[in-house]
């Protein structure tokens, strides 16, 4: 697969700080990659630099195979808190911004009806955008970004203040958009990058501490385990003390790491048959995503 962009040891530096330290990756094109990161992680910064807003300190970044200083023209960009013009209309303002990512005037309206139509304001092309939902404003920025077809669309948090089915309608979009376009999108809820994206990049303190698919990721931090559910804490406690496994504990629950596939879950029930303590249930649980966030943007610390 062609690439389209690789940043190399992208660097900025404020003062003695690096919001984003030595940050090498590539985008595959017409695929999707989602730049996860707790805040302050550099997120921002890393999106501001490729949409080229923001000069790196150091690095570089090659697009499309030659190193460009202003790639403004073919990338949409949807900033974190888009600023929308509350007395333009929805039309008015997506015609603005073709004309502005140098669509030609002739066609910029018509441009605009389709992008509207796409995200799904149709309906509303002619309303304020000052009275505009949030879920509707983020549809907009997002036909801001993408009404000139751009070949690469950076999006920064682009579901994260919207509600589940908010996200899912957003998320379903760029899965439209994903087969003409590459999307590098950030996020800090690891569970809204699950479906549609083929390249994870995890971020922490400016520096890329993990990358790979949501399938290589999800295995290599999976930690399959058993979960042992008591009826009390002081019962989960006195398992964790007689466990011949190494267990620890949460509240009334007691958990058994499995590795290899051992123990076996017959020798865990013996155990605790044995143990004659309440039990209430026994399941096999990997980690949830939420769980493998923490634990790859806390490795190390
Ligand atoms: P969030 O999810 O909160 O938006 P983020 O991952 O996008 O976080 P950035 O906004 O890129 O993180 O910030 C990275 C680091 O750089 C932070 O420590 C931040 O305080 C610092 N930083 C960002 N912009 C500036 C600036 N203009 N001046 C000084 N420090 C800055």
């Amino acid at each position: 697969m062609k690439t389209l962009l690789h940043m190399q040891d992208l660097t900025k530096e404020y003062g003695k700080e690096k919001a984003v330290d030595s940050l090498t990756f590539s985008l595959l094109k017409n695929t999707s990659t989602a730049l996860i990161g707790p805040n302050g992680a550099g997120k921002t910064t890393t999106l501001s630099m490729l949409a080229g807003l923001l000069k790196q300190s150091a690095g570089t970044i090659v697009f499309d195979g030659e190193i460009t200083e202003d790639i403004q023209k073919v990338i949409g960009f949807l900033p974190q808190y888009p600023k929308f013009y509350s007395w333009l209309t929805a039309l008015e303002f997506t015609e603005m911004a073709a004309k502005l990512s140098g669509v030609d005037a002739k066609i910029a309206k018509q441009e605009a009806e389709k992008t509207l139509e796409f995200v799904g304001l149709g309906d509303a092309k002619n309303k304020k955008t000052g009275t505009f939902s949030g879920g509707m404003k983020q549809r907009l920025g997002l036909a801001q970004a993408i009404v000139h077809k751009p070949s690469l669309l950076l999006l920064d948090e682009p579901v994260s203040a919207l509600d589940p089915i908010g996200r899912r309608e957003i998320m379903n979009l760029l899965k439209e958009l994903q087969t003409t376009t590459t999307i590098l999108y950030s996020t800090h809820i690891l569970n809204d990058a699950e479906e549609m994206t083929d390249q994870l990049v995890f971020l922490r303190k400016g520096k890329l501490v993990e990358q790979g698919s949501m399938q290589e990721v999800r295995e290599k931090y999976a930690n399959p385990m058993y979960k042992i559910y008591f009826i009390s804490t002081e019962e989960a406690a006195k398992f964790v003390e007689i466990s011949p496994w190494p267990a620890r504990q949460e509240d009334s629950i007691a958990f058994i790491h499995i590795e290899e596939e051992k123990p076996v879950m017959n020798e865990v029930l013996h155990v605790l048959a044995e143990s004659h303590l309440s039990l209430l249930k026994v399941e096999r649980a990997t980690a949830s995503l939420e769980e493998i966030f923490l634990q790859v943007v806390n490795n190390g610390e």
